[in-house]
């Protein structure tokens, strides 16, 4: 049985790796800090999707866009008048719930993408009331999620501005900029991690849906009359994924695993780089060593689809309170750059020279995902609890986890065994993340290295000032290695390539 999300909110906080955020005030709902060991982890995982998707590839640059921007940006977007959930509120109590996962549920069927009409109607069919008091609810109605603030001293109409929601239009906005100042070249992408605000109805499931989150996310842009021609097809044809189209949600068919190339034939997805796109986002999570089981795709249903996007499929994560998303890989077409091109009057067109001609590239994929959700995926995965150890053990992939190793004097009395085994950690951590630790039994430290995901203990005992050898100690399968000092570094390095 896993953790559910309350016990695993415990965990983290009990731990150092998240916690509500100003709690000594009472907190502010929607919003969590990251300690000591959860900003270790969540900057390894940032550096991680950066490496994967920005520096190991030649057609992908990168942007840090800031938070505010002119509200234009918003009105471009549709994120003004379009970026809405629907609201619903207890006439007695006053507390307010999104209308659609009240539906969802109390009634078990789907309520994505419905509308105010068609959520009322539902409301009042199954007699709905509210969750806390029993009392009725009043009417749904439009509630936009972006948060507001002024820009300068004078705060007025014109000083408003908005907390971005995504990082997606900042990619567009500068647009001209990076075609104007890097070396891209069609099909090409532009990457940015960063935060995002939402103003939630109701946040809930700690990490999962919260109103400050981080998004790592990019644009994808392909040549109008190049949409199937994506080059890197072989290396995903047969990369096998539990798949969930719109039409098996339809016929209330259960999700089965496909390979891409299958996938592509029965035109279930219908662009080639769409399908890339799915593929590659799944193997980063592969790469990480997630359970395949786990994680899914599900196509959007139409009525599900956001304004923008002409197909979207979702990676979907077995969250102990059900599938759900972890990333949105929408098909976005031209509809950003259109729209910013129809706002600004900029000309955000790219020069073809083989036609001769000016075009407008599309965006066939956006993987956007979320940082939070992918931490709280990686606590998910990693969390076991060792009936036979007697303590937790963190099963952090070894490239992201807190700290790579620890290192351990076996005694804490003897000066010349503290001495030199500080020698020996003064060495591994110019190269490695590494603690030190005197205090208890060795048993006892390793347990305290288990819980937090350490990956290798390393112990320098009495022999060790003789035979100049240390035990290495492995966190899944507690095995022991003798070694020599001067192959510990080599020994580490190789570990950690493996
Ligand atoms: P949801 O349907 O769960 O509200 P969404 O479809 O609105 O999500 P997108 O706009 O596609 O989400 O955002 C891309 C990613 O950003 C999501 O897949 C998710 O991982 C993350 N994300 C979105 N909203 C939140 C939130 N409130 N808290 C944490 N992460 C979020």
């Amino acid at each position: 049985m896993s953790l559910t999300i309350e016990e695993m909110a415990v965990f983290c906080k009990k731990k150092g790796f998240v916690y509500p955020n100003s709690e000594i005030y009472g907190g502010l709902s929607g919003f969590f800090d990251y300690g000591p060991l959860g900003v270790e982890l969540k900057n390894n995982l940032k550096q991680a999707w950066w490496n994967y998707h920005v520096k190991r590839r030649d057609d992908i640059v990168g942007i840090d866009g800031s938070i505010l921007a002119n509200p234009k940006v918003w009105v471009a977007s549709g994120h003004i008048s379009n970026f809405t959930d629907i609201l619903i509120e207890c006439k007695k109590c006053h507390s307010r719930e999104r209308a659609d996962t009240v539906v969802e549920e109390k009634t078990k069927l789907s309520a994505d993408g419905l509308n105010v009409k068609q959520l009322q109607e539902l409301i009042l069919k199954h007699h709905l009331k509210c969750p806390k008091c029993n009392s009725d609810f009043s009417e749904p109605s439009q509630f936009n999620l972006m948060f507001q603030t002024h820009v300068g001293p004078k705060q007025n109409e014109e000083s408003i501005a908005y907390l971005r929601p995504e990082t997606a239009q900042l990619i567009f906005a500068n647009f001209k900029n990076i075609l104007d100042t890097s070396r891209v070249k069609l099909p090409f992408g532009i990457a940015q991690i960063g935060k995002a605000f939402r103003n939630e109805i109701a946040p809930r499931n700690f990490l999962f849906r919260c109103r400050e989150f981080e998004q790592m996310e990019i644009e994808y842009f392909v040549h109008p009359n190049h949409l199937q021609d994506c080059p890197y097809l072989r290396d995903i044809q047969n990369v096998e994924i539990l798949t969930y189209s719109a039409e098996m949600q339809e016929k209330d068919l259960e999700p089965q695993k496909f390979k891409m190339k299958e996938l592509l034939e029965k035109k279930i997805i219908k662009l080639s780089w769409h399908a890339y796109w799915l593929a590659t986002e799944y193997n980063f999570f592969m790469q990480l060593g997630i359970n395949p089981h786990n994680i899914r795709i599900r196509q959007h249903k139409k009525s599900e689809l956001a304004h923008y996007a002409s197909d979207c499929w979702d990676l979907e994560y077995k969250f102990p309170f059900g599938w759900k998303e972890l990333q949105g890989i929408a098909d976005r077409s031209d509809f950003d750059l259109k729209q910013h091109i129809k706002h600004s009057g900029k000309d955000l067109s790219i020069y073809d020279e083989e036609k001769k001609q000016k075009i407008i590239p599309l965006v066939i994929a956006e993987p956007s995902l979320g940082l939070d959700r992918s931490f709280l995926l990686l606590m998910y995965e990693a969390y076991y609890d060792d009936k036979e150890r007697g303590n937790i053990v963190l099963k952090l992939p070894r490239q992201l986890t807190p700290y790579y190793c620890a290192l351990f004097p076996l005694v804490k009395n003897k000066p010349e065994l503290v001495a030199f085994a500080e020698e020996v950690y003064k060495d591994i951590k110019t190269s490695y993340s590494c603690y030190y630790d005197e205090s208890g039994s060795v048993g006892r430290r390793y347990a305290r290295a288990d819980e937090i995901g350490v990956k290798y203990c390393i112990t320098i005992d009495f022999d060790s000032l003789d035979d100049k050898q240390v035990t290495i100690r492995d966190r899944d399968t507690t095995k022991q290695e003798r070694i020599p000092i001067s192959k510990l570094k080599e020994q580490l390095y190789h570990l950690y390539q493996k």
